[in-house]
């Protein structure tokens, strides 16, 4: 990696440790020629296959409307930012682990489903609500009993 102060084309690893509950890599470098410090950060990336909507069209993932899907669906429950992190990776590992380049987007919204169970079930039943447009209170109950179970 060049330096960022005097452009050599040389710098050396001096420290180098996991961050983010080991998702990222956080390196100290250091340039050979100027010695100025450095710090850089690596994050693995995920190649997410297309999303096939239900009109057919395609369209690429699209992150931030995953998160603020969730986010809506846990508002004002007792979870963590980083707990959401950590289910928006989950998720996107599962879509990548599928090994498709396109997916249906009920996919998603069944990987959504599954998280949200394991998380909070408030938010699970916000979030099916809405995604499987549940009719009436009756839904709502036997959704809320298979839970109990
Ligand atoms: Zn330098």
């Amino acid at each position: 990696m060049h330096c960022l102060f005097c452009f050599a084309v040389d710098t050396k690893v001096i420290d180098s440790r996991l961050v983010v509950e080991g998702t990222q890599v956080r390196r100290r470098r250091q340039c050979v020629i100027c010695n100025e410090r450095f710090t850089t950060f690596e994050v693995a990336e995920f190649i997410l296959p297309r999303v096939i909507k239900s009109n057919d069209m395609r369209e690429s993932f699209n992150e931030d409307k995953l998160r603020s899907g969730l986010i809506k669906a846990l508002e004002k429950r007792p979870i963590k930012s980083n707990d959401i992190d950590m289910a928006i990776n989950n998720i996107k590992f599962n879509l990548c682990a599928i090994g498709e380049c396109e997916v249906p987007s009920q996919i998603i919204g069944n990987l959504v489903m599954d998280v949200l169970k394991k998380l909070d079930k408030v938010a699970y039943i916000r979030f099916a609500s809405v995604y499987r447009s549940f009719e009436d209170i009756r839904e709502f109950g036997e959704e809320i009993a298979r839970l109990q179970d």
